[in-house]
């Protein structure tokens, strides 16, 4: 190369509307500042008095509007807030995107190697309260739009960020509260937010889960009757007896296991990776009935009770309740139990399941319900999120993914929008995500961080 030419300074690449631009290191300094000033906030839900989402939504609209961008905060409950912006696109005809991210965090707990609400960085990692479960998501969301404004990208279409109060609590005063009261404000054609885009290693190799589909929810309670009595002088069968034989039964019973579309193609997707032998022996593995037998014994770990928890549909007991006095037998006894419904499973099905465990003589009665969260597959979108993980990570294997919880897409998905899992974060092996999802010491890597809000640029700047 000549020198003259060597001296010269590189040619501006001119942002224009789908061209790939490089985000400068700038932007994920600046991401970096901003998720620790989010980190900072307790925005611990339920809220202890006086707290709330508020800070956290002001601090990201602050950002927001010091690019430019117009920003509203909403709120069911004062506090509670959730904080909207739009950028528009070029083709008003494309479905905007959103991308939204949760601001409430579950409470910290004890035995912290850092304080959860102080942004520490020791030895390359952030920890706090909301590391990954997802001040992060929030952080990349702002800094990619501030970006996109100063740097004069135009996407075709119109991006939406939505950080929203009360995932952790069942989304009412967040996601669900802008559905149903707002819902021309969120309305997209697709949405990223969790959980998936975060490095999985297995087998040698780096698997990027992207979430396309969740568990439904079915809030149930069991109620056995008896005889009020006396507990001196109790009747043969009291109410609270037979309820414990029912909640022991279905502790022990594991519910028949199903296949399930989306589950099979994560399943599938893994084995496809890990390849050669051991991969085709993955697949023979992977029926539902032999993939549990397998697991139950394997050692417990996070990965083996998510993989568990995508075989068939669950009911965990989590309350009881009785007579609520010592000395008195209860003319009935009831328990809580949280229940959850398989991709392709349906209510009825899943109620028929429970009432075959629990036998007669047990009232089943269903209290709230939401279907299962599935996203069409193959899509577009997937695809694009596969090669933005590809431009930052070239030996990364990108594969559908399915949940065995849920998550705000649950609410986006009920305006028609592609729900998608991609909250990206490059994670260094032994460090296992659903390890420090609502854990102690919960923390991010900052290079992992960083390279995480790359791939969600390359995703946002690809050419349409
Ligand atoms: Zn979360």
């Amino acid at each position: 190369m000549p020198p003259e030419i060597d001296r010269l300074p590189p040619a501006p690449r001119r942002p224009s509307a789908g061209a790939s631009t490089e985000l400068p290191e700038q932007a994920l300094d600046e991401a970096v500042e901003l998720l620790r000033a989010l980190l900072r906030i307790d925005t611990t839900n339920p809220p202890p008095s006086g707290g709330g989402e508020r800070p956290a939504a002001e601090l990201c609209a602050v950002a927001l509007e010091g690019a430019g961008i117009a920003v509203e905060l909403l709120e069911q409950l004062p506090g509670r807030t959730n904080v909207v912006a739009r950028l528009s696109g070029r083709d008003p005809a494309v479905p905007p995107l959103l991308l939204g991210a949760h601001l409430d965090v579950v409470p910290a707990g004890d035995g912290w190697r850092h304080p959860p609400f102080e942004a520490v960085i020791d030895d390359g990692f952030l920890y706090g309260r909301g590391a990954v479960d997802m001040k992060h998501f929030a952080a990349q969301a702002v800094t990619a739009l501030r970006w996109l404004k100063k740097l004069g990208v135009v996407p075709a279409q119109d991006v939406i960020f939505a950080g929203v109060a009360d995932e952790e609590e069942g989304c009412g005063l967040g996601s669900a509260f802008l559905v149903e009261r707002h819902p021309e404000k969120v309305r997209a054609g697709v949405a990223l937010g969790e959980i998936g885009g975060f490095t999985l290693h297995l087998a040698g190799r780096r698997f990027y889960p992207i979430q396309i589909a969740e568990r439904g929810i079915a809030s149930l309670r069991l109620r056995a009757r008896g005889e009020m009595a006396h507990a001196s002088v109790p009747p043969p069968e009291t109410a609270v007896g037979r309820l414990a034989r029912a909640v022991g039964r279905l502790d022990e019973a594991a519910l028949p296991p199903h296949r399930s579309p989306p589950v099979e193609r994560m399943l599938a997707a893994l084995c496809r990776g890990i390849g050669g032998p051991a991969g085709a022996m993955a697949w023979i593995g992977a029926t539902p009935g032999l993939l549990r037998l397998l697991l139950s014994l394997t050692p417990d770990s996070g990965l083996r009770r998510s993989l568990l928890g995508l075989l068939s549909n669950g009911a965990t007991a989590t309350e009881l309740s009785g007579s609520g006095k010592r000395n008195v037998v209860p003319a009935e006894a009831s328990a809580g139990l949280d229940g959850r419904i398989l991709p392709g499973q349906t209510i009825e099905g899943f109620l028929e399941e429970i009432r075959a465990v629990v036998g007669p003589g047990i009232e089943v009665q269903l209290e709230r319900a939401a279907p299962p969260q599935v996203t069409r597959y193959p899509h577009p979108w997937f695809d694009r999120l596969a090669a933005a993980v590809k431009a930052v990570d070239p030996e990364g294997i990108p594969i559908p993914y399915a949940i065995p919880g849920f998550t705000d897409a649950g609410s986006w998905a009920r305006l028609g929008t592609a729900c998608f899992g991609f909250a990206p974060v490059v994670l260094p092996k032994g460090l296992d995500f659903p390890r420090l999802y609502h854990a102690v010491d919960e923390r991010i890597p900052v290079d992992g961080f960083r390279a995480g809000l790359r791939m969600l640029w390359a995703a946002l700047t690809a050419s349409d």
